[in-house]
Formats: structure tokens, sequence, C-alpha cells
């Protein structure tokens, strides 16, 4: 499908790295614009559970319908209904009720599989003419006067017009295009995941549990098909460095010893347990752009999985970005209004989900007795900023001639 509004500045091929959110979602928009497109991803596609699941918000989820894809994930994925937030004694502390999005947002939450959700958009990039090749790593790139080459690990290279580095926290095109920008920097905090049939645990289908344990955060969300998808996040990186799957397991139990038992059953019924990852953001680098090279997504802003906005705002870049080359002359311009239209809003995004993963860290009982009486308010005051970014839209308008 082409959009009758076309690519400025003749642009007719482009490179996209990375197969995670944002680049097959560029490549479906540069498609529109006419592009030949390719997107290389390092993983094979076979990959499996790689990053356990992930919460899509409203304003990622208009992106996906702008592409006709909403439906399509809603239905891979299963509807959020609302957290429920309690402290390390099980007692309900805290409500945020998701059940009015579709009505005030136009979209509800969605947790999806990260791999349902890679899957999903390589192929739908595919069935719409971009060339996605899986086991495809870039190792270098090179500029050349009116042309930028990716050089791939097997040796094959590839010319375009522009390259987009959508390859995450860890960018190779960030490495290259940007080699003063500054690192990762650690949040603190580990994340370890997975999936478990346990139908002993007080869990409402739909519903996420937020537990402040003593030692550690434990997150659990009531799949519709009776599995239970939960993450535990803990400040002990010690659990990182333990290499045996079982000894691993020990350890999350014994940081939840003494809080609400499920989540120790829940534990204990996982086949196979997912990371850990270390978790990083990048808080602002000095510029997102270089040349004929332009990074978006975690490769720009990487954002801890705290504020769950991650891979919403990846899909908002991606449209933005392919607007930004439909509209300007060149790449570069188009580059540097992409960078002055988002920087502001995923900054901040940035900032806030920083800001919940440090309220995560274990407290001591006074701490926690006033984080028991606080959080309703703290969620007060947060919905009024979470309602500002699920309304935020971005929109594929045509060109204003
Ligand atoms: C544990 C965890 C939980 C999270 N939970 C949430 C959540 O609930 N909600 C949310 O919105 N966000 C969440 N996030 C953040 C979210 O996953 C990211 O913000 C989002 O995936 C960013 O999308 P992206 O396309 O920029 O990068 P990615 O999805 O990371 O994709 C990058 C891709 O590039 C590929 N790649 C890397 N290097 C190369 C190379 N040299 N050549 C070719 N390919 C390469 C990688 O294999 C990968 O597939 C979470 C993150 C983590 C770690």
């Amino acid at each position: 499908m082409t959009d009758s509004t076309r690519a400025n500045g003749g642009l007719r091929r482009a490179v996209v790295v990375g197969g995670g959110v944002a680049g097959p979602t560029v490549a479906m928009f540069l498609r529109r614009l006419g592009l030949a497109t390719t997107v290389l991803e390092a993983r094979s596609e076979a990959a499996g559970d790689e990053g356990a699941f992930l919460g899509l918000a409203p304003n990622g989820l208009q992106v996906l319908a702008e592409l006709g894809l909403g439906a399509e994930i809603q239905a891979r994925g299963a509807v959020c209904q609302g957290m429920r937030f309690t402290n390390a004694r099980g007692r309900c502390i805290g409500v945020i009720d998701h059940r009015d999005h579709a009505q005030r947002f136009g979209a509800q939450m969605v947790m999806i599989r990260r791999a349902e959700l890679h899957r999903s958009l390589m192929t739908a990039a595919g069935e719409r003419g971009a060339d996605c090749r899986f086991g495809a790593r870039l190792v270098a790139l090179d500029e050349r006067p009116g042309e930028v080459v990716a050089r791939l690990e097997s040796g094959e290279q590839l010319a375009a017009d522009v390259l987009l580095g959508c390859d995450g926290l860890r960018s190779r095109v960030r490495a290259l295009t940007l080699p003063d920008a500054p690192a990762p920097a650690y949040t603190g905090l580990c994340d370890l995941g997975g999936f478990a049939r346990c139908p002993g645990a007080p869990l409402e289908p739909g519903w996420t549990v937020m537990t402040f344990g003593r030692r550690a955060f434990f997150g659990a969300f009531a799949a519709p098909g009776g599995e239970v998808w939960w993450f535990h996040n803990t400040g002990a990186r010690e659990t990182m460095q333990v290499a045996d799957p079982e000894q691993r397991r020990a350890s999350i139990l014994a940081l939840h010893a003494g809080d609400p038992g499920w989540i120790a059953d829940v534990v204990r019924a996982t086949p196979t347990l997912l990371g850990p990852w270390a978790l990083h953001d990048i808080m602002t680098l000095p510029r997102w752009h270089a040349g004929r090279v332009c990074l978006l997504g975690d490769a720009a802003h990487a954002t801890s999985p705290s504020a769950g906005q991650g891979a919403s705002l990846a899909l908002e870049d991606a449209l933005v970005l392919a607007r930004c080359l439909r509209d300007a002359e060149a790449p570069q311009a188009a580059f540097a209004r992409f960078e002055q239209e988002r920087r502001g809003r995923v900054e901040a995004v940035v900032r806030q989900a920083r800001k919940n993963g440090d309220g995560k860290a274990p407290a001591g009982p006074v701490a926690a007795w006033f984080r028991d009486r606080m959080l309703p308010l703290f969620l007060r005051l947060g919905a009024a900023a979470q309602a500002r970014t699920f309304a935020h839209r971005v929109e594929w308008s045509p060109r204003a001639e």
C-alpha cells in the first residue's frame, strides 16, 4: 500500500536496523511512502519468549490502529482492566482502574508477550513489502556522498538513502554514529519474570497485582487463558550473578519470604525463568542523528519499564519520523524536526519511569507505613500525568501544501 503523499527529497531506499518494536513499525510507514525498505534483525526468527511480556498503552495502540493492526494486536494479547497495589501483608493499598480507557483514550491497555508482538510486527511489515531479514546483524556503517552503507556480520553490504537505528538499549548504530554519547545508566533495579499456571493464586483475570514486598517488588497479570504473567524487581544485584536457574529461583523465593504465599507458588510453578535484565535507561542524548542516520525508540531514549511506556514511545517515534521524512526536503531536516518534536515528551517519560522505579525499592517499616497511607494520594496525583501520556496523539495527517 502506498500513501498518496510520498517521501520528499527523492528518497528511495531505507535500511532499518532492529526488528523489535520501532523497526518494523517505521518500516510499515516508509512502505506507505514507497521506499524500498530493508529491516535487519540480529536475532534468529525462532527466538522464543525473549523479554517476557509488556504493556502497550492507549497512546501506542493508536499508532497500531493507524496501521490497521490495533484489533489484531489486542487479540494476540489481553486487555488489562487495571492494577491493584498491595503491601507485603497482601492488603490492597491503591487501585488504578483502566476500564474506562476505551472511552477516554480510544484504546485500552493491552498486555502482550514480547515475542508475539515482535513476530506480529515483522510479519505485518513483510506483508507490506518490507524486506525483513532475521539473523542479520549490523556491525559497521559508512557514509558516502549521497548514501549510507550498512555492513552486516555476514559480509554483505547494503546501500541506502537513510539508515534508521531501531536497535534498542545497546544500539550499535548509536555507538557507530555518536561515539561520544553517554552509556545507558543502571537504574538500580534488576528484572526477572516468567509465565506460570498457578490456579490457586488469588488473581482476577485481566487485572495486575503489584506487591511492595519486604525485600522485592512483584507484579502479576492474570491472563484470561489462566496463565499468570509475572515479573520481579529487586535492587539485589546478586540475583543477576547466579548462573544456575534453580539457584536463581531460590534467590527470588528468599527475597519474597514473608510476602503473600501465592507469590512463591507462582515462582515455583514457572517452568522457565526469563531474564535477568539489569534495567537501564538513557535520560538524554546530546543528539539523535548525524548525516543520513537517525536513532529512534530505545536507541535514542531507553526507558525503564516502570512507566510501561517504552514500547508505546517507540511506536509513536516510528510514525512521527516517517511523517517527517515525508514532509521535509532532505533527511537531515526531517531528522532535526523529528528530534525537536519528540525530545521533550520522551525525556519526561524517561524521568517519570526512573522515579516510579525508585519507589519499588524495599522500604523499612516506617517508610512502608507512610507509603501504605500515601499511595492512594500519589496514585491520584499521578493519574493526571498518566492521562496526559495516554491521551497524547501523533497524527499521520496529510502533508500541508
Ligand atoms: C524487562 C523489561 C520489561 C519491559 N516492559 C515494558 C512494558 O510493560 N511496556 C513498555 O512500553 N515497555 C516496556 N519495556 C521497554 C520496551 O521493551 C522498550 O522500550 C521497547 O522494546 C523499545 O523498542 P525498540 O524497538 O526501540 O527496541 P527493542 O524492542 O529492544 O528492539 C531492538 C531490536 O534490535 C535488534 N538489534 C540489536 N542490535 C542489532 C544489530 N547490531 N543489528 C541488527 N539488529 C539488532 C535486537 O535484537 C532487537 O530485536 C520493558 C523493557 C524491559 C527490559
